[in-house]
């Protein structure tokens, strides 16, 4: 026993768990969700942001590339001056040479003219100087002519001398250019090294500037399908839940219609839709099909909310449809949309009374024969819609405490009564 309610427990907790979760994972389904299009928005966020710092680099890129292309202009310059002074020293150089070279060349000559002047002079001056000693000769002359020889020889051992000094300096020079040279040509390559390293560093930018703008054009071309990507899951999303509307929509109107065709049966009880026997063939029905759609008895009024008796049994028909006299009688009462028939029945006196009627079709005082038409249902005072409503009153009409009481009066359940008769 105690197991048994345990498992009723556990089954009623399983029976509960599985439809809240069912709903959920079929309705995930259907459409993108909301976190998915988020993620989508996310990664064309990421993706800007990476576009961003492309453009960044793309923009210090550009500033270097201008450097570059500055500083390439620039050593090119000063390797073009460099050459410039260079090719000057050169040309320096080369005259300084030349020069030198004269210069010891006329040494050379200098030097030989004051070797063969002193080596004349000591040949004939010796003999001319035997013969002054021996007096032979005029003294006079020889000593003239030895003062002419000495500065003679004098003279070109000086020139001698001082071209010897010129060479010597000549040369000096010489070897000064050759050294600036040396150095001219030093700087020159330098510059040539640094105008190659700049050219060098102003294609490397450029690289630089071309793959960072092809990454960036394919950067774009990403985003671009990101955001196709998120308008497509949006646009899915949108559809998805404009038709979970409609089919809610739709589901709702149902379980209203379902709701409200509850509540008539609610309201009306338990009630049958089918035409109730007739016990015997002296009393009919006041309608050829008669669907009971309220009851006899105390109910909640539709209109008013309130719980009152309700002295008859509504039957639903449509607008029009004939009205039959339940057994033989006489026309009692034609009051606006009601009309009362009065019968004798199996020596009972009861009026028969229906209300909401569109049209009457008989007179008072008229006799009628059971099944006979004597008007139409209509929709007329309180109701909510075509309808016949139909009461008993046994003896005399009466209502006992008033229309609005809890007080049946003379009335009775007419099926009850029906079925009796
Ligand atoms: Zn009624």
């Amino acid at each position: 026993m105690h197991a048994r309610g345990m498992l009723g427990v556990a089954l009623a907790a399983a029976l509960f768990v599985v439809p809240f979760v069912a709903p959920e994972t079929a309705q995930a389904a259907t459409y993108p969700s909301w976190d998915e299009i988020q993620r989508s928005m996310q990664n064309e966020q990421t993706k800007q942001q990476e576009i961003s710092r492309v453009q960044d680099s793309l923009n210090a890129l550009h500033t270097q590339y201008e450097q570059a292309t500055e500083a390439l202009s620039q050593r090119q310059s000063e390797f073009q001056a460099a050459q410039q002074k260079l090719q000057q020293q050169e040309d320096a150089t080369n005259e300084i040479r030349v020069r030198a070279l004269a210069a010891a060349q006329r040494a050379e000559t200098l030097k030989s003219q004051a070797g063969r002047a002193v080596a004349q002079l000591s040949r004939s001056g010796g003999t001319d100087l035997g013969n002054a000693v021996l007096g032979t000769q005029d003294a006079s002359r020889t000593l003239y002519r030895l003062g002419a020889v000495s500065r003679i020889s004098e003279s070109t051992r000086n020139l001698a001398s001082q071209a010897t000094s010129e060479a010597k300096s000549a040369k000096a020079l010489s070897a000064q250019a050759t050294t600036a040279e040396a150095e001219y040509r030093r700087l020159a390559t330098e510059a040539q090294q640094k105008a190659a390293a700049a050219q060098q560093a102003e294609k490397d930018v450029q690289a630089a500037l071309e793959a960072q703008t092809a990454n960036e054009s394919t950067l774009e071309t990403q985003l671009a399908t990101l955001k196709g990507e998120t308008e497509q899951l949006k646009a899915q999303r949108a559809a998805g839940i404009a038709k979970e509307q409609a089919e809610r929509a739709a589901a709702a109107a149902k379980a209203a219609a379902a709701l409200a065709a509850t509540r008539a049966q609610a309201v009306n009880g338990n009630l049958s839709t089918q035409t109730p026997a007739v016990s015997s063939g002296a009393v009919g029905y006041p309608l050829a099909v008669a669907q009971v759609t309220s009851r006899y008895g105390m109910r909640l009024h539709p209109i008013l909310n309130v719980m009152r008796m309700h002295y008859g049994t509504d039957f639903g028909a449509a607008y029009g449809t004939s009205i039959l006299a339940i057994a033989n009688g006489t026309v009692s009462g034609v009051e606006g949309s009601t009309l009362t028939v009065r019968h004798v029945v199996s020596g009972q006196t009861v009026y028969a009374r229906y209300l909401h009627l569109s049209a009457i079709t008989v007179r008072l005082g008229q006799t009628v024969s059971r099944g006979q038409s004597i008007g139409r249902v209509g929709n007329a005072g309180l109701s909510t819609g075509p309808h016949l409503h139909f009461e008993i009153h046994v003896g005399s009409v009466s209502y006992g405490g008033g229309v609005y009481g809890s007080s049946p009066g003379n009335t009775v359940d007419p099926i009850a009564w029906l079925r009796s008769h």
